[in-house]
């Protein structure tokens, strides 16, 4: 990362240290401050903020800055260090043989998100199949089968079919030519205990590689107690997070709660409705989107 991946104000405070040798509480407190502001106003969680916020105060009044080094360049290297450390790291994908369940609450953007991945492993070429499992969403059954006919992959969902285990059984058998088989399953408005029974009979049947929180980017505060919940429902725990709608105002920091709640990393990015608006998370990328 680069001075231009930050914000302005914190690129003017970072840049008014330019000429100093040494820093001091106050000048700290001025960087501390403004990144308070921005991560804040991107809905990150207020906890988790205060740690970041004390690690960067610590840090740089703590540790030597090597040699040569100055105030500025010191701070800026301990600043994008904890930023990204917040953020966490990418979701390992490996591009072989897999199955992955997609779970989330109703309209988070899960349908859209088994095509968009779908689409990705075609780029990566891999032949990825979608098995869409949601009975519960009028429409759910259509909206799958156009999208993953737009992505080009294969497809099995069954518009008769009341049994969501069911459909992801004959889901995987009739999609077994397919190297990654993605799972998209029912939502619903809230938290209620028959999504959570029906996510977990999905997880006992299909038993999948991975298993993605589908977040919208504005999800704010709610995150961490949805994370809990997913999270418990399915065996092995969440792996990874897929933050949706980023092409809105919402930049997407209430999802870092769900993050460290669960011990995941974020795997992609949604950035429209097209199949191909999906992008690979990337720490820094998103620092900058958070802070810009
Ligand atoms: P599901 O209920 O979780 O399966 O959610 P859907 O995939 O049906 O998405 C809900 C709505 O959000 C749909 O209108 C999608 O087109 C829209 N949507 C999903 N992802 C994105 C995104 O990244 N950007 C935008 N602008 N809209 C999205």
């Amino acid at each position: 990362m680069v001075l231009d991946d930050l914000g302005e104000s914190l690129r003017g405070t970072l840049d008014s240290l330019r000429g100093k040798s040494r820093i001091d509480e106050e000048d700290v407190d001025e960087v501390v401050t403004e990144i308070q502001r921005s991560l804040l106003q991107a809905d990150v969680d207020v906890g988790l903020v205060q740690d970041l916020s004390e690690a960067i105060r610590s840090r740089s009044l703590d540790e030597e800055p090597p040699a040569g080094t100055s105030a500025r360049d010191h701070v800026l290297r301990i600043v994008y260090e904890e930023l990204v450390d917040l953020v966490g790291d990418s979701m390992e994908l490996p591009l072989e043989e897999r199955t992955i369940v997609l779970a989330g609450l109703q309209g988070s953007g899960k349908t859209t998100t088994a095509a968009k991945m779908a689409w990705w492993f075609s780029t990566k070429g891999l032949r990825p199949a979608v098995i869409q499992t949601d009975t519960f969403r009028p429409g759910a059954y259509d909206q799958a089968e156009q999208m993953a006919e737009r992505a080009e992959v294969d497809f099995y969902g069954d518009p008769d079919g009341d049994d969501p285990v069911q459909i992801a059984r004959d889901g995987l058998e009739a999609t077994a030519d397919a190297e990654v088989q993605i799972v998209d399953t029912a939502g619903r408005h809230a938290l209620e205990d028959d999504l959570i029974e029906e996510l977990e009979a999905i997880d006992r049947a299909v038993d999948p590689d991975d298993t993605i929180l589908v977040l919208d980017a504005a999800i704010g505060q709610a995150a961490s107690d949805q994370a809990e919940e997913f999270d418990r429902a399915v065996a092995d725990g969440v792996d990874g997070v897929t933050i949706t709608k980023l092409d809105g105002t919402a930049k997407g920091g209430g999802a870092l709660a769900a993050v460290d709640q669960t011990d995941a990393e974020i795997a992609f990015l949604g950035t429209g409705e097209g199949v191909k608006d999906v992008e690979r998370f990337e720490p820094s990328g998103f620092v900058s989107r958070l802070l810009g």
